[in-house]
This record gives structure tokens, sequence and C-alpha cells, in this order.
């Protein structure tokens, strides 16, 4: 079972993500937790790459080719394997991230941006997505008001920069109605982790 988390900056993926690797602990699920852009060396380098505050510079469309690339890695060397020994692998981001930033947001097209990932995973989807949709200015806020977070590339983005990413998230959510489910994220950590543990326990039983 591939679980995908996905949502702007300060949805609370990571944080979620904890909690649903809590709850399989406790059923005694085995299961990995992963990210991207990285989660493995070759992909975790590309991710450096990509987040560099230094790199202003960098085109839309190598951008999203290092994502695709780091993904690709990050899939054949991590995600299948897992997944073939029968885990539960939950990812923090994947393809529709790359949908949502750097096919809407940063106005690459969506279909173009799921051409050259299809080409990276070879047509793998997650099995089930869980969007953590919220205001861009709450999350921000969120963020802002937390410690110790990597300052990237993005922190020099605009607020519209974000609401265009959400935009992004909503059509992908609005595309992939079975796979994807639209979480309201800007309620207290509880109400979300209880709905998403009722999703995952359901999603155990398929
Ligand atoms: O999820 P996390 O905060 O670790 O993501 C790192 C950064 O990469 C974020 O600022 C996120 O907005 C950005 N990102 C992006 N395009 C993607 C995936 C992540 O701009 N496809
Ligand atoms: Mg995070």
């Amino acid at each position: 079972l591939f679980i995908t988390l996905e949502g702007g900056e300060g949805s609370g993926k990571t944080t979620i993500i904890e909690q649903m690797a809590h709850m399989l602990e406790q059923q005694g699920v085995p299961y990995v937790v992963t990210r991207e852009p990285g989660g493995i060396d070759i992909a975790e380098k590309i991710r450096g790459i990509i987040l560099n505050p230094d790199h202003i510079a960098m085109d839309g469309r190598t951008e999203a080719l290092l994502y695709a690339a780091a993904r690709r890695q990050h899939l054949v060397e991590k995600v299948e394997p897992a997944l073939m020994q029968g885990m539960v692998v939950l990812c923090d981001r994947f393809i529709d991230s790359s949908l949502a930033y750097q096919g809407h947001a940063r106005g690459l097209g969506i279909q173009e941006v799921l051409g050259i990932n299809n080409f990276a995973t070879n047509g793998r989807f997650p099995d089930h997505t869980f969007y953590m949709d919220i205001e861009p200015e709450v999350g921000l806020a969120r963020i802002a008001a937390g410690q110790g977070r990597e300052i990237n590339r993005l922190d020099l983005e605009s607020v519209q920069f974000h609401h265009k990413v959400r935009e992004g998230y909503l059509i992908v959510a609005g595309m992939y109605p079975e796979r994807i489910t639209t979480i309201d994220a800007s309620r207290s950590q509880e109400e979300v982790a209880g709905e998403i543990n009722s999703c995952l326990s359901a999603l155990l039983k398929d």
C-alpha cells in the first residue's frame, strides 16, 4: 500500500505522517516513512540543488526535470522494494506536488509535467493520497511561528505563488477523485489525525 501526503507550506504533512506511522506501529503493520524530494542519498543531493536559495536562476523546466529525476531514483531504490516486501509506504509528497507546483503554479502545464513524470515513474501512482488543504496565509503563519525549519528557495516566493499552488492542488484533486482525499487542514491536529486515521484503517482493510 503506497500512501502519499500532499499540501502546501505549513499544511502539517510531516506531523500527520508521524501520527500515521504511530498508528501502524501500534497495529503491528510493517511500514516505511519517506519523503520527496529525497529519501535516499542521490535524491537528497538533488533536493539540495533544487532548494538551494542561491539557485534563484533555476529554470522551471530544469526544476521539473530534477524533481522527476529524484522521484525516479527514490521510487526504484526505496519505494518499490518496500512495497515488494509488503510494507506500507508513507511518503511526504510525490507526483501531485510536481503537478501543483511546477505544472500549475509555475505555469509549465499540468499535462506537460504529468508527461515527464509518467516517464519517470513508468506510470506508477500512489494507491491513495491525502491532500492537506489550507489557506496559504494560515500555513505560512504556522511556519513563521515554528522553529528550526531550513530556509529554502521557495521561501522567496510570494503569497500569490502559494495561492496558485493551492489552486493547482484543487485541480489535481478533481482529476483523481478516487485516489485523492482532500482534508481540511485548518482544523486542530486531533481532528485532522482522527479523520486520517479512520481513512487509513479503511484502506488497510481493503
Ligand atoms: O515538503 P517540504 O517542505 O520538505 O518541501 C520542500 C520544499 O520544496 C517546499 O518549499 C516545497 O514547496 C518545495 N517543492 C516544490 N515543488 C515540488 C515539491 C516541493 O516547489 N514538486
Ligand atoms: Mg514537511
